[in-house]
């Protein structure tokens, strides 16, 4: 009895750490424009055993990801990294970024790799889109 209790304890311990080590940052987005006041959370790079790519689809209006398995994760299932539609130059950027195909509308979204690529509003285009300090970051499994 004491020692299933004790496995218990330590499956708990390892489920409260493994959040933790295998989350990805989730940033609550907020347009400053006092008229849209578009918000979103907008996850980015996934966590231990997946990466992801994510970016907005301006046909779904909504930002779109896609997941595959991290290499080297121990997986029961691996799901290979999709095949990017087309690798671009970003002007903005002065970086390559990835084109994947929307999993929404089959259309195509460029990757944005971290929250300061985010500059325009997504919804009404003017700049001031931003990270919300009011947001809770989350971590996402
Ligand atoms: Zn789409
Ligand atoms: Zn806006």
């Amino acid at each position: 009895m004491l020692r299933s209790k004790r496995v218990a304890l330590v499956m708990g311990v390892l489920a409260a750490l493994s959040v933790a080590v295998l989350a990805g940052d989730g940033f609550g987005f907020k347009c400053e424009d006092k008229d849209c006041g578009f918000k979103t959370t907008v996850v980015f790079g996934g966590g231990m055993l997946f990466e992801q790519a994510t970016g907005w689809c301006h046909r779904c209006k909504k930002f779109q990801s896609v997941n595959w398995t991290r290499k080297g994760a121990p997986a029961a299932k691996v799901v290979p990294p999709p095949p990017p539609l087309a690798e671009v130059w970003n002007p903005g950027l002065g970086e390559v970024r990835n084109i994947y195909k929307c999993p929404g509308c089959g259309g195509g979204f460029m990757e944005v790799r971290k929250p300061g690529e985010l500059t325009h509003c997504p919804a009404c285009a003017k700049p001031g889109f931003k990270v919300d300090p009011d947001a809770p970051r989350l971590a996402v499994d």
